[in-house]
């Protein structure tokens, strides 16, 4: 199973099954909206037409609902799981809201500030840290934050220098595809051993080279994260403010609204196994055997998981590389830590291999605080004694009341963590991937050409190009 719901309550471990974790998931994000997945099962053999279908309900999938619905169609929504969302998942945690997939929003992120103002909601500051634990010569080492940034700043400076050239347009991220060609097949970690690092700076940087990456720092692309640095401004101060702000209400709820909105015919536990194109109308089936029948339909499902799904005829080259070779993550298990007493906000990083390898503060509650830890491959998060010795390692003598994680990668609907390229997909994927394949066109954040894989805002990009392109074709 791919939710490892670990709590420890004191001494007395309690464990939760992904089934109860699904249910108290399912009571947050649901809404009387839904119609059970049950409906279309029984209408399964009738083999139903409609305007549009769309397959997966995360924000990719939403925008395309409520963008088809715009244009006076009526789609038909089918997702996997008993929720929408997919990679965001707002539930709770040591009785607090808190988010299993993505949390943060940036500034500078248009598209889903719109959707927050379209739906009367705002967004709070997330908490700041107090202190930073960073790797030292010997052991960590506490620092302020002024500090601590100001050195993370200009090595990253370093790291990225030359990308406002070869990213001169960052939302067209082949603009320069000149200059792109011998930096694309670069990985991190290829770039991390072109700078002059000391040890210990690498360390301060291949913690987060490797959480993005999903495990070790040569599978992402410096490209990726490159094109994040120039989208949010060109450093890494700026970046850093894609982290900042938190919408109330959760990440769930906008998307609830803009499904709302489109009036989408929604089924719930409804995985799509096959889809066929054949005489101008594209047949969509089920694995309980529903089938539907439309002149486009949207695939807004992960990247990673096309590849689940029989398609007829089979995708084209970039699709299929796309899917094989993935674009989420391998490695994306974000757990929830509660530290026992009032505890100072820490953000703490470590380096590629830790078992920890950023831990972000969050809300101090009655009884402790609360972290996000982003663990790397080599934590089992199944034992509750490395959990508590890995949180040690930042928080010495640390008290860990209970922890919950979940490893996206094991999804099988996610089948990857967010989305990051790997070396050479910018331009080996792009343009190619953005279009449609016949009747069959495609949506996700992996695909963005903005904010990819990463941030909803991509999710979003790509859903309004999606919905232009079906509603060419419905
Ligand atoms: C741990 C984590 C932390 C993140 N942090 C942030 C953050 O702080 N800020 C941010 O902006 N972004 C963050 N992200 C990225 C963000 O969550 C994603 O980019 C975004 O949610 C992707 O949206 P999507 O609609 O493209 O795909 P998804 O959300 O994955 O939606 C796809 C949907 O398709 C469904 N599906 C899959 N297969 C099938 C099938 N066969 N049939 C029917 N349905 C199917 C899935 O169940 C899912 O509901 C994070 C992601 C993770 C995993």
């Amino acid at each position: 199973m791919s939710f490892r719901g670990t709590e420890s309550n004191g001494p007395a471990e309690r464990r939760f099954d992904r089934r109860s974790l699904l249910k108290a998931a399912g009571a947050t994000a649901l809404t009387t909206s839904l119609i059970p997945a049950t409906a279309g099962v029984a209408r399964a053999k009738e083999a139903a037409t409609v305007d549009a279908i769309v397959i997966g309900a995360g924000y990719a999938g939403g925008t395309v609902a409520r963008e088809l619905a715009l244009q006076g169609l009526k789609p038909l929504v089918l997702e996997a799981r008993n929720r929408i969302g997919g990679r965001i998942w707002t539930s709770t945690f040591a009785g607090a809201q808190v988010e299993v997939g993505g949390s943060w929003l940036g500034p500078q992120q248009p598209l889903i500030h719109k959707e927050l103002q379209r739906y009367n909601r705002s967004t709070f500051e997330d908490v700041v840290a107090e202190q930073m634990v960073l790797p030292g010569d010997q052991g960590f080492e506490v620092l302020p934050p002024e500090d601590a940034f100001a050195a993370l700043g200009q090595l990253w400076g370093e790291f990225y220098a030359g990308s406002e050239n070869y990213f001169e347009r960052p939302q067209e991220p082949l603009f320069r595809s000149d200059l792109l060609a011998s930096v694309d097949p670069l990985s991190l970690s290829d770039r991390l051993g072109q700078l002059q690092l000391s040890p210990t700076e690498l360390k301060w940087l291949n913690s987060e080279t490797s959480v993005y990456s999903g495990g070790p720092s040569t599978r992402g692309a410096l490209t990726a994260m490159a094109q994040w640095i120039q989208l949010s401004g060109g450093s890494y101060g700026t970046y850093s403010t894609t982290m900042s702000l938190r919408p109330v209400g959760g990440m769930t709820a906008v998307l609830q609204a803009m499904f709302n909105e489109s009036q989408a015919d929604i089924r719930l536990n409804s995985p799509v196994k096959k889809v066929t194109e054949s005489g101008g109308l594209v047949t969509v089936e089920t694995t309980a055997g529903a089938k539907f029948v439309s002149p486009v339909v949207v695939v807004a499902t992960p990247a990673n998981v096309w590849k689940n799904i029989t398609f007829s005829p089979g995708l084209p080259a970039a699709h299929t590389q796309a899917t094989t070779q993935g674009i989420g993550v391998p490695h994306a298990t974000k757990m929830w830590v509660q530290v026992q007493g009032n505890v100072p906000a820490t953000a703490a990083q470590a380096g590629e291999g830790s078992p920890i390898l950023m831990m972000v503060p969050q809300q101090q509650l009655a009884d402790g605080r609360l972290f996000i830890c982003f663990t790397g491959p080599s934590l089992n998060v199944s034992n509750a004694t490395d959990v508590r010795a890995a949180v040690q390692q930042f928080l010495p003598g640390a008290t860990v009341l209970r922890y919950q994680a979940m490893e996206w990668a094991k999804d099988p609907y996610a089948g990857g963590g967010w989305g990051l390229r790997r070396p050479n997909q910018l331009l080996q994927l792009f343009p190619s991937i953005e279009q449609p394949h016949g009747r069959i066109v495609f949506a996700g954040a992996d695909i963005a050409t903005g904010w990819h894989g990463a941030f909803i805002e991509g999710a979003i990009e790509s859903g309004f190009r999606a919905a232009q392109q079906a509603a060419a074709l419905a």
